[in-house]
């Protein structure tokens, strides 16, 4: 039997588009679009034949399983044939046991998924192979797409512009001027893309590349595209397979656009329906004070989105005031009991900075999710014998400024508790070794 997936508009009237259609929202009702998949042909495979497939694709260099997203491709996007696959065997990003922090946490049984250690720094990769590749076939068979574009807080046009410069189509990229930090600035200039640095934030850019793309010749690649999700969701079953296929109690993400939590609640649930797992973790959205519709919105028991203008914040790729998959994630949250949290930049940056003392090298919206944590940990909420895991968004390395600051002191509503300023001494043996101590 034939795998098989489709567009489904995610407020249930019924409408359903090919995956290879131009078309972000539906026609009938405006409505986002998610990808749906005939969960017939999958159930053919057990749980357990499932687990083991993945199992032995893993780490394999057979194109294209031995990407941690094309080795689940049945689950994620079936109808893209094996050529047309623009990859970078992406995935695969280590789970480990953050011991040391754990027990500074008060959760000794801590778990970090370091999806920052990845193609361009951040788990946008895990989509955007999936867009791209839909991209190329779509081209192949004659769709007359001559660009990709998106609005980025700095890591979807990073992503984008590497696997579009993979796959040789034009990426043209719509970046908040002085919003993203140098290191993703500098990434799709590298890459070749046309980059647009707009005197707005990042809604506003937004705003533009809905109207850009209204032309078919350039297609849209926010995670309003749910193509992303589909690629996404496979960091939830990659956490699973990790742990030898137990499930944690929980799982800590940080949020904005909140494609990528609406993603991982995807993965799990399609675990759990094709009997690869038979409990779900909970789920933590974890957001900065400074942008939190989300969190506004489950004080006031999900009532509605109140979109926000979103206030400058560290965690710069969480900026945002008008998250394109709110109702996704509220239906996440609700199937998964989960929480939402939010952390001031004192708590995210104090938070990022305990965390490289350990050892890591946590970027700032990693920092909001262990604030997220400690809170929710002080509350009770999350208790000291459970098994917790950590989603690290980004690497730290493309935060250089903001560590920078940190050490230096100079960052505004922060007080700097772990602040390591180096040294300046002459080159004299009496002077260094005092400073030592
Ligand atoms: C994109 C991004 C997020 C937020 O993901 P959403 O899907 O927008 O909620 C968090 N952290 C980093 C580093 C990101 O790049
Ligand atoms: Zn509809």
């Amino acid at each position: 039997m034939a795998y098989n997936s489709w567009y489904e508009c995610v407020r249930g009237c019924g409408r359903r588009y090919s995956i290879f259609e131009v078309v972000y929202r539906c026609e009938d009702c405006g409505g986002l679009l998610d990808v749906a998949h005939d969960l017939e042909p999958l159930q053919a495979r057990s749980g357990a034949e499932w687990r083991a497939l993945f199992e032995a694709r893993t780490r394999t260099t057979e194109w294209p399983y031995g990407s941690g997203v094309w080795g689940k491709m049945e689950w994620v996007a079936p109808q893209i044939a094996p050529k047309n696959v623009v990859s970078m065997y992406e995935g695969h990003s280590n789970l480990f046991r953050a011991r040391a922090l754990g027990v500074k946490l008060g959760v000794p049984d801590l778990w970090v998924k370091l999806c920052g250690n990845s193609h361009t720094g951040s788990f946008k990769d895990l989509g955007m192979t999936v867009l791209v590749s839909a991209v190329k076939q779509m081209i192949a068979e004659g769709a007359p797409i001559k660009a990709v574009a998106c609005a980025s807080t700095g890591d979807t046009s990073a992503a984008l512009a590497a696997y579009a410069a993979s796959a040789g189509i034009p990426a043209i990229v719509l970046l908040p001027k002085g919003k993203v930090s140098i290191e993703q600035l500098i990434q799709p200039i590298s890459n070749g893309a046309k980059v647009l640095s707009l005197d707005t934030d990042f809604d506003g850019c937004m705003r533009i590349v809905q109207q850009l793309t209204q032309e078919p010749e350039i297609y849209l690649a926010n995670s309003m595209n749910s193509l992303r999700m589909e690629g996404q969701k496979t960091v939830g079953i990659e956490i699973i397979q990790q742990l030898d296929w137990q499930v944690p109690d929980w799982i800590v993400i940080p949020s904005g656009n909140l494609g990528n939590i609406s993603a991982l609640g995807k993965g799990l649930l399609m675990m759990k329906e094709l009997g690869l797992i038979k409990r779900l973790p909970r789920l933590v959205a974890a957001q900065a004070a400074q942008a939190a519709p989300l969190y506004n919105s489950y004080q006031r028991g999900f009532d509605a989105l109140e979109p926000v203008q979103a206030g400058k914040t560290l965690a710069s790729a969480i900026q945002i005031g008008d998250p394109v998959s709110y109702e996704r994630a509220v239906k996440a949250l609700q199937a998964f009991d989960g929480v939402v949290e939010q952390a001031t930049e004192d708590e995210l940056a104090n938070a990022a900075v305990q965390a490289d003392q350990t050892g890591l090298y946590a970027c700032p919206h990693t920092g909001v999710a262990l604030a997220a944590l400690e809170k929710l940990r002080a509350k009770g909420v999350i208790r000291e014998s459970e098994r917790v895991v950590v989603i690290s968004t980004a690497h730290g390395l493309k935060f250089s400024r903001f560590k920078v600051d940190y050490h230096n002191r100079a960052l505004a509503e922060v007080a700097e508790r772990y602040a390591n300023p180096p040294l300046e001494l002459p080159a004299d043996y009496e002077t260094v070794r005092a400073a030592i101590g």
